[in-house]
């Protein structure tokens, strides 16, 4: 009882004590506030011009950027202009922080990158088959006459001219050695697809052994072109989920024993195969090295891969491979390779168990290095300054193309994503500026460029998952990729699933699927600042009757998911994306500085820099909503378990890197 009354005047006496500091604290604070020159409601945002958005646009997306393909020199070299721009206007480096050389380094956060291809001289592939001494290779229905039945026959086929390793480059699976030495089965194209019952293994065993198939499912031959071989280009798989909807050949082969899998290559692949340099990038045709116009194929290996059911290794048979491995079959190798053309069903059957298929794969790996460019500017309130609004776009673009008619062979870039990252350099201009000036947020603006985005997210998804501050105080991130085209008077597009804004509007995405609390932020300074037209066509996920011009059917939109903002909503933080949306010149050597809209470019600018301001001096935090898309879970859900988001040092600057 004493102690406890002891207590109560104890506690009275030190409040009494306490509370004029603390008021005396709040009428400085108030007073400082009252004191310091009136902040303009969005901070420094007005002072963005066109013009300086210009100059650096024709700088980003000029021809000696050679298209900012990652790697190459072309990229490395935009990123040093960024970096020299910040450090001009003294902002905090937020890249490597030992071992660099320069002014320039430190802005520049380093993330190692591996090529790897086959070892030409060394890959052997041969074909062991009932009949007598070494043969000789033909084509369909040629040559290799068959010997009188004297013991087994040996066949030697040559790399790259009769077979081929699929592997690197978008959409393939990542390169690496193997052997084997097996009976082989023949099982159609090797799908199986659960939702039409379609399981072409059915009484053959495939353990130990290696699968051959030919041709695709009627659903995924109509896509081919279109990125990749099993429509693992950016629109949505029509057969569904891979593992859950459907398995692949190297799939199922993967999860019931199988060596590795041989196609029966299409005309197509045999096209590359007679002309490995022709620069034939997207029919996964990568793992030969220095194939193509932007050079080999690399991977980021410390990147976990959102692949969660691997398949076993693949490769692409020639003709003379074909024949061979057919030969004295219940069908010959052009039946397979016609049938396969003509999507004809072709019924699985062991093949002559006498038969072997010897391949020996060696790979070489070669490192390479690619960076974000980051920098910070410093919050002024001793708390908030530890909480971190991000703004950000890709820097990179996709190099080289086959040259146009005029000779124009580089993919400028200007609007993807040349106009999103001069606009982040102004913001970085105008908010430095300001903060000379006295006009500082209370929590602190992280500007980051993004390397790698058209090569699959790789920057976004490096910092996301080894990021230089805590995750749990970024606060949002607002994303911007493409905001340099609208609608000028007579415009057409051929293209029926492009979506592209008129001048004054803008495609808002992410909000309506990430934040309620964002979206509010953003119609308020929108409202009294812009006044932009702000269209969600593309904020949604799920499928209706006017939005799924996108992918087809289940899954629906993909926007959502397309860009580097999607890296950051993985690890639960609210997002919003900032778009003009698609347009003819989209990923072609005609997307250039000539024909952006200097002035949408400007009014938006503004206006992510007025959101920023605002989030970066609003008392609250925007909330992430609870009732989230499915995918968006199940990523949350894979990116935990992968361990993303611990605050990791940034590297020291890499070998070969810029400086
Ligand atoms: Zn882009």
């Amino acid at each position: 009882m004493l102690n406890m009354l002891m207590r109560q005047l104890i506690v009275s006496l030190a409040v009494v004590a306490i509370l004029p500091a603390v008021e005396a604290q709040h009428k400085s604070k108030a007073a400082a506030k009252s004191a310091a020159p009136a902040m303009p409601a969005f901070g420094n945002a007005d002072s963005i011009t066109q013009e300086e958005l210009r100059i650096s646009l024709y700088f980003l997306a000029s021809d000696a950027m050679e298209g900012r393909n990652l790697p190459s020199r072309g990229f490395d070299t935009a990123a040093l202009y960024i970096a020299s721009r910040l450090a001009e206007f003294g902002l905090k480096p937020m890249g490597s922080m030992s071992n660099t050389d320069g002014p320039l380094q430190p802005y520049l956060m380093p993330f190692e990158l591996v090529t790897k291809h086959v070892i030409a001289e060394s890959a052997k592939a041969s074909l062991t088959a009932p009949g007598g001494g070494r043969g000789g290779r033909g084509g369909f229905g040629g040559g290799g006459g068959r010997g009188e039945n004297s013991g087994p026959r040996t066949t030697d086929f040559e790399y790259e001219k009769d077979w081929t390793v699929v592997a690197g480059g978008r959409g393939a699976p990542p390169l690496a050695a193997f052997d084997a030495n097996a009976k082989m089965v023949f099982a159609g194209n090797g799908y199986v697809i659960h939702k039409t019952n379609i399981d072409p293994f059915q009484g053959v065993d495939v353990h130990g052994k290696v699968i051959v198939v030919a041709g695709l499912p009627p659903e995924l031959a109509a896509l081919q072109g279109r990125g990749g071989r099993g429509g693992g280009g950016r629109g949505q798989n029509p057969l569904g989920e891979a593992c859950k909807d459907f398995l692949t050949p190297e799939q199922y082969g993967a999860q019931n024993g199988a060596l590795a899998v041989v196609h029966v290559a299409d005309y197509q692949q045999i096209q590359t195969m007679e002309n490995p340099n022709a620069g034939f990038g997207g029919f996964g045709g990568g793992g030969g090295g220095g194939r193509g116009l932007n050079g080999p194929p690399y991977s980021v290996p410390k990147l976990h891969s959102a692949e969660t059911c691997a398949g076993v290794p693949e490769i692409n048979a020639g003709p003379a491979m074909t024949e061979a491995i057919f030969q004295g079959e219940s069908k010959s190798g052009a039946q397979i390779f016609y049938g396969a053309g003509s999507n004809v069903k072709l019924d699985s059957f062991e093949l002559n168990s006498a038969k072997t298929l010897k391949l020996h794969v060696p790979v070489k790996s070669e490192g390479g290095h690619a960076e974000n460019v980051v920098a910070m500017l410093e919050g002024s309130d001793p708390v908030k300054k530890n909480e971190y609004v991000v703004i950000s776009a890709h820097l990179d673009h996709i190099g080289l193309s086959q040259p146009l008619p005029n000779g124009h062979n580089v993919n400028n870039g200007a609007d993807d994503d040349g106009s999103g990252s001069v606009s982040v350099l102004a913001m970085a201009r105008a908010y430095a500026e300001g903060a000379g000036k006295g006009i500082r947020p209370e929590r602190s603006i992280i500007f980051l460029w993004n390397a790698g985005e058209e090569k699959g997210l790789w920057g976004s998804q490096y910092f996301a998952e080894y990021p230089p501050v805590d995750p749990a105080k970024i606060v949002a991130d607002l994303n911007i990729d493409m905001i340099g085209r609208t609608k000028g008077p007579g415009f057409t597009d051929p293209d029926r699933t492009h979506v592209l804004v008129n001048p004054g509007e803008i495609l808002l995405i992410g909000p309506n699927v990430s934040s309620d609390d964002l979206e509010k932020t953003i119609e308020t300074v929108n409202g009294s600042y812009q006044k932009l037209e702000l269209n969600h066509f593309y904020d949604v996920t799920k499928p209706d009757a006017t939005h799924d011009n996108l992918g087809p059917q289940p899954n629906g939109q993909r926007i959502f998911y397309r860009s580097d903002h999607y890296n950051f909503a993985k690890i639960g933080i609210p997002i919003a994306f900032f778009t003009t949306g698609l347009h003819p010149d989209y990923h072609r050597p005609t997307d250039t500085p000539d024909k952006i809209d200097y002035h949408e470019m400007q009014i938006v600018s503004k206006t992510v820099a007025a959101v920023a301001w605002t989030l970066a001096n609003q008392e609250g935090r925007p909330e992430v909503k609870t009732n989230l898309p499915e995918q968006l879970i199940k990523d949350m859900t894979l990116a935990k378990e992968q361990g993303w988001g611990k605050v990791t040092p940034v590297l020291a600057p890499l070998p070969g890197e810029p400086q």
